[in-house]
C-alpha cells in the first residue's frame, strides 16, 4: 500500500509499505477522503535539513474519512462497510476532558494523527475504533473530510460566537476556515462582513452568504467594518489568520460589548488590555477544533441546512497529485482542497 510524506522543502513523496494490520481496539480504514488543512503547511514547508529519517516520519493528513475495511478484536459498534469520519486525536479516556470527548485537551497523554501518529494521507490507515464517527446519510466523503478539521472547526468557534440574526460578524481571512465560518455565519442569519487579501477567496466569501467583503490588502478593515457599522464596529469578530496585526484588528472592530474569537493558530500578540478589552467590555474567546460529539454535530448541521459544501470545496486531487493539491492550496487561488482516494 501506498502512503504519503512530507520529506522536506515543500515536497510530497510516495512510500510503498506491507499492508497494515488493526491490533486490539484498533479498526483498518480503507482511505476514501483526506483533507488538506492551513495547519499542515508548516510540517510541509519545513527544510530537509529539520526532518528526521524518513523511517520516522509521520503520514500527514487530519481529516482522514474512509470505510472500515477489516475490525481488530475488542471492537464493539462497528461493522465492515461502516462510512465514518476520525475525530483525529487519542487520549486516556478518563480523564475529565476524554469524558467530555475533548481527547486533545486530555489530561494525561495524547496523539495527533497527521502529526504525532500516522494521519490519512495514505491508502489505509489504522486507528483507534473509539475515534471512528459515522458519517450521516447525505453527507459525501469530501464533505466529511472537510468536517473533519477546517469546517468543524469553524462551525464550533461561530457556535460560541453565538451570532443573532440582527448582529454584523466580521470574519478575518477567508481560507478555508473562514471561509466555512462566513458560510455558518451566514446560514444563522447574521450579516457577514468578510476580510482578505485575496480577491479569488473574497469573491468565493460572496458565493458562501458574505454581505460585504473588505480587500484588507489595499483597504484598512476596521475603518471600513466602522462605516459599515454606523461607527460601533461588529457585535462579533472572528480571526482565522494568526498574523498578530490582524488579531489587533479582530479586537479593535468589535464593537462595545462584542464578542471577539480567535481560532488562527501561532504567533505572539500584545494587546493594551484597559484600552482595547476591559474598557470595552469584550468577550474573548478561544476556540480549538471540537469534541468527537462536535464532529457529529456539525457533519448533521451541513446535511440538514444544506451547507453549499460544493461551493467551499473548489479542489480535489488524487493521492498521486498531492504534490500539485499543497502547491494550489499554497497559491490562494483555492477554497477548501481535499485529496479522494
Ligand atoms: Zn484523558
Ligand atoms: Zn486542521
Amino acid at each position: 500500500m501506498k502512503r504519503l510524506l512530507f520529506t522536506g522543502d515543500s515536497v510530497v513523496e510516495a512510500i510503498n509499505i506491507e499492508n497494515l494490520a488493526p491490533r486490539a481496539g484498533e479498526v483498518l480504514l480503507q482511505m476514501k477522503a483526506s483533507g488538506v488543512c492551513g495547519s499542515d503547511l508548516k510540517n510541509f514547508r519545513a527544510p530537509k535539513s529539520e526532518k528526521p529519517e524518513i523511517s520516522d516520519l509521520k503520514v500527514p493528513g487530519h481529516e482522514p474519512v474512509g470505510v472500515v475495511a477489516e475490525l481488530g478484536s475488542n471492537v464493539g459498534g462497528l461493522s465492515i462497510g461502516d462510512k465514518v469520519m476520525m475525530h483525529h486525536y487519542t487520549g486516556c479516556l478518563k480523564c475529565s476532558m476524554c469524558l467530555i470527548g475533548y481527547t486533545q485537551m486530555c489530561l494525561v497523554a495524547h496523539e495527533v494523527y497527521g502529526s504525532t501518529a500516522h494521519g490519512g494521507h495514505q491508502e489505509y490507515m489504522v486507528v483507534p475504533a473509539y475515534t471512528c464517527i459515522p458519517i450521516p446519510e447525505g453527507l459525501d466523503f469530501i464533505a466529511a473530510a472537510a468536517c473533519s478539521c477546517g469546517t468543524g472547526t469553524a462551525f464550533h468557534a461561530v457556535k460560541r460566537l453565538d451570532p443573532k440574526g440582527l448582529d454584523t460578524v466580521a470574519i478575518f481571512g477567508q481560507g478555508p476556515v473562514g471561509l466555512s465560518a462566513t458560510m455558518f455565519a451566514a446560514q444563522l442569519g447574521a450579516r457577514v462582513i468578510a476580510v482578505d487579501v485575496s480577491k479569488y477567496r473574497l469573491d468565493l466569501a460572496r458565493e458562501l452568504g458574505a454581505n460585504e467583503v473588505i480587500d484588507s490588502s489595499s483597504d484598512n478593515a476596521e475603518e471600513v467594518i466602522r462605516e459599515l457599522t454606523q461607527g460601533e464596529g461588529a457585535e462579533c469578530t472572528l480571526d482565522a489568520t494568526g498574523i498578530p496585526e490582524v488579531r489587533i484588528q479582530a479586537v479593535d472592530s468589535a464593537k462595545y460589548w462584542g464578542k471577539v474569537c480567535f481560532v488562527g493558530e501561532g504567533n505572539t500578540t500584545t494587546f493594551d488590555v484597559s484600552a482595547q478589552i476591559i474598557h470595552k467590555q469584550l468577550t474573548i474567546l478561544g476556540s480549538w477544533t471540537f469534541s468527537q460529539a462536535g464532529l457529529s454535530e456539525v457533519a448533521n448541521f451541513v446535511v440538514q441546512r444544506k451547507s453549499p459544501m460544493d461551493k467551499l470545496i473548489t479542489h480535489t486531487y488524487c493521492l498521486d497529485e498531492a504534490q500539485k493539491a499543497y502547491e494550489a492550496f499554497i497559491s490562494g487561488e483555492t477554497g477548501k482542497v481535499i485529496l479522494t482516494i
